[in-house]
């Protein structure tokens, strides 16, 4: 079996040469585990964080160690009770052909009710932190005006999509090709898109939205993070689910300039993890399938094939490669 392993933490942009794939023992279950063999690799941006050594809300990879993530995959033996082999689950041992896991940190899912590799993404963390950030921390309510940044990305296409179905009165993405940005307007049926790339990002959000934004959920910080509060209406509601234009610099990124615009607007930025709104998910899959089952909230992946091609992935969601959720198939 093999597994991808961090040997030095990347300074800047990670270089493959910070990582190997190595072959590993596959270990039988203890008590409590299951073997699993993995079929979907999930590749995300907060990975970036786990290759630093600075403390945070997970904590870093090891060196030397198979690195970790979302995966799904069928359990080919188990040494634990209500888990048996054949069985589907979603776990966090990812980056790895074979993972021998903890059965608690193990959930069954169905493939017969939906796609194994929409558990990582439209229906599983991305799609929860699209739910929680845009109707908890933003706290959306119908009429409201919504701008997303990482439009065409995992969360921020259901974030737009989201507020559609839910009487945005208007709804604008912002994406780095006009590809992506196509796709928002045509199939997601965003109002208005622009590819923050063809010029400043406050020029073009003021052009998309000339009566201003209600909520911004930001997945991109920077630029993107200060036009925002310079369209915010009274009451405005920003929601801070990430800030991927800032996980590779090497120093602290310069905050927003117009900060004082909070003041009159009595607007409210604040910072959520999907972690802390795992209450929600009942609610979530009830409300959320049935869209995706019926098309009404569309989704896209970008599906990379083979464990040797796992950092190419994720360095590819770092790129902007993906439309959708990235995803490794094995
Ligand atoms: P995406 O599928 O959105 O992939 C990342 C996208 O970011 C890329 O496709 C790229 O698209 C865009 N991007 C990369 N660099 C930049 C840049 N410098 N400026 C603008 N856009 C850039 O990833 P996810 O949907 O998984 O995650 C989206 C965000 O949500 C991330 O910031 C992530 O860290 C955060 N997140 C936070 C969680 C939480 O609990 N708070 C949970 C999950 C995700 P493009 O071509 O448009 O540039």
């Amino acid at each position: 079996s093999r597994e991808w392993q961090l040997l030095s933490r990347p300074v800047g942009w990670p270089e493959p040469g910070d990582f190997a794939l190595v072959e590993a023992e596959v270990r039988q279950p203890a008590a409590g585990e299951v073997l699993v063999r993995n079929a979907y690799l999930s590749v995300d941006p907060y990975m970036r964080g786990r290759m630093s050594a600075a403390k945070s809300y997970v904590a870093p990879y090891e060196l030397g160690k198979a690195m970790q993530g979302g995966a799904v995959g069928e359990v080919v033996a188990s040494n634990a009770d209500g888990i048996a082999p054949g069985d589907h689950v979603l776990h966090f041992g990812g980056w790895r052909e074979y993972a021998t896991v903890e059965a608690k940190h193990a959930v069954r899912v169905d493939p017969e009710a939906a796609p194994l590799s929409t558990y990582l993404g439209v229906l599983g963390m991305t799609g929860l932190t699209a739910y929680a950030g845009l109707l908890r921390t933003a706290a959306f309510k119908e009429g409201d005006a919504v701008f997303v940044s990482g439009a065409a990305g995992a969360v921020g296409s259901q974030v737009g999509q989201l507020a559609k179905l839910k009487g945005a009165s208007r709804v604008i993405g912002s994406a780095g090709s006009a590809e992506k940005v196509r796709l928002l307007v045509e199939e997601y049926g965003f109002d208005a898109a622009f590819n923050y790339k063809d010029g400043p990002v406050s020029r073009q959000l003021r052009a998309a939205a000339p009566d201003g934004i209600d909520v911004y959920f930001d997945n991109v910080g920077g630029d993107h993070l200060e036009a925002a509060i310079g369209s915010l209406n009274r009451g405005g509601r920003i929601a801070v689910c990430g800030m991927i234009s800032v996980y590779n610099s090497t120093e602290p990124a310069p905050g927003p300039r117009n900060l004082a615009r909070l003041i009159q607007t009595r607007g409210r930025i604040e910072g959520f993890l999907v972690g802390d709104h795992y209450d929600l998910q009942p609610q979530f899959v009830s409300e959320v399938g049935p869209w995706v089952a019926s098309g009404a909230l569309k989704y896209r992946e970008t599906v990379v094939e083979g464990i040797e091609n796992n950092l190419e992935a994720f360095l590819g969601v770092l790129r902007g490669d993906n439309t959708g959720k990235m995803i490794v198939k094995l």
